[in-house]
């Protein structure tokens, strides 16, 4: 993760808290211009806090009790008058664009510390990794999910299933929805797409990563060779990979593609291991993070090529998805 992202981010992030604040100022401006009544009771009120400081400033308490006094009835006459009227939206508060962190980027944690806000932290993901991936999220999403491109008829030579590629995929849809909307239950398993090209793995993850992304969560993209090749080289002293390193393992949603398209050592087998069970850790101790990893690979081949410990962890906290079908790809082209 650049540091120039981030940097052009909160420029950006700074424009836009000023623009929505300078709105909300013009706005109340507007509003208590048209109300005089209102605006009266706002000069009333000024000059009253006024004469409270400078009778604080002379000792003058009995002044002072009767003043805040006045000051308080004011006040209530003024939330009176503003009930009756319908302020607009734009004059009660600035309209953010993040009402978390209110356009700053940044959140203040329990322990007083700040951290980026899970809108940047989704923006600079999406700069640096996603763009290329999950851009085209307009296109590929459930809405367009297409069953015509799946075959009605059930083939068991042909398929290895008692069921049809269109009934697969319909189960298939099913478990993706149910993953979504039970985001939040660390009980809920992590997805294993399996299954050669062109059969809508990709499809499917851009899908579940859109409405993931539309519930405030942070998703990262990563293929399995650049994944493993940025961890490595993080290991071997390129400091500035830590922050993607603590992504790859802090994200909500991680999304794994192509796993099994990597070269693979012993090195990068220790490297899949760890992320694989950090997340699943994170998963016990309550904090939600969920790993969709998609492969070409079938089940033995995923155990001859990272053996047990993997294999085990998969077949044990993963939902496996068997894509089968014939290659949507070129049923697309000749349509
Ligand atoms: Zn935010």
């Amino acid at each position: 993760m650049s540091n120039s992202t981030l940097n052009s981010l909160l420029k950006e992030y700074e424009k836009k808290k000023s623009k929505a604040e300078f709105n909300f100022e013009n706005a109340k401006r507007e509003f208590y211009d048209s109300h005089k009544d209102l605006s009266d009771l706002n000069a009333m009120l000024n000059s009253v806090a006024l004469d409270i400081s400078k009778a604080i400033l002379h000792n003058d308490f009995d002044l002072v009790t009767s003043l805040k006094e006045k000051f308080e009835n004011l006040k209530i006459e003024k939330n009176k008058l503003l009930e009756n009227l319908s302020i607009p939206i734009e004059a009660r508060e600035p309209l953010y664009e993040c009402p978390i962190c209110r356009d700053t980027g940044y959140v203040t944690l329990d322990n007083n510390a700040s951290t980026l806000c899970n809108c940047i932290k989704q923006k600079m993901f999406d700069i640096d990794f996603n763009k290329s991936n999950i851009g085209n999220l307009e296109k590929e999403n459930f809405d367009n999910f297409d069953l015509s491109l799946y075959s009605d008829n059930t083939d068991v030579n042909k398929y290895n299933a008692k069921v049809s590629p269109k009934q697969n995929i319909l189960n298939i849809k099913d478990i993706a929805i149910g993953f979504i909307e039970n985001f939040n239950n660390p009980n809920e398993k992590n997805l294993l797409f399996t299954g050669n090209t062109g059969l809508g793995k990709t499809f499917l993850s851009n899908c579940i990563a859109k409405e993931v992304l539309s519930s405030k969560k942070t998703v990262l993209y990563q293929t399995s060779p650049i994944m493993l090749d940025s961890i490595i080289d993080y290991r071997f002293g390129k400091s500035d990979l830590k922050e993607v390193y603590d992504n790859i393992i802090n994200v909500d949603l991680l999304i794994i593609d192509d796993l099994g398209a990597e070269t693979l050592n012993s090195l990068k087998l220790t490297e899949l291991f760890n992320v694989i069970n950090a997340r699943l850790l994170y998963q016990n101790n309550d904090k939600i993070k969920k790993t969709i990893i998609s492969t070409n690979l079938n089940m033995n081949n995923l155990f001859e090529t990272y053996g047990e410990r993997i294999f085990s962890r998969l077949a044990s906290y993963y939902n496996i998805c068997r894509f089968f079908g014939d290659d949507i790809r070129i049923k697309k082209i000749s349509k």
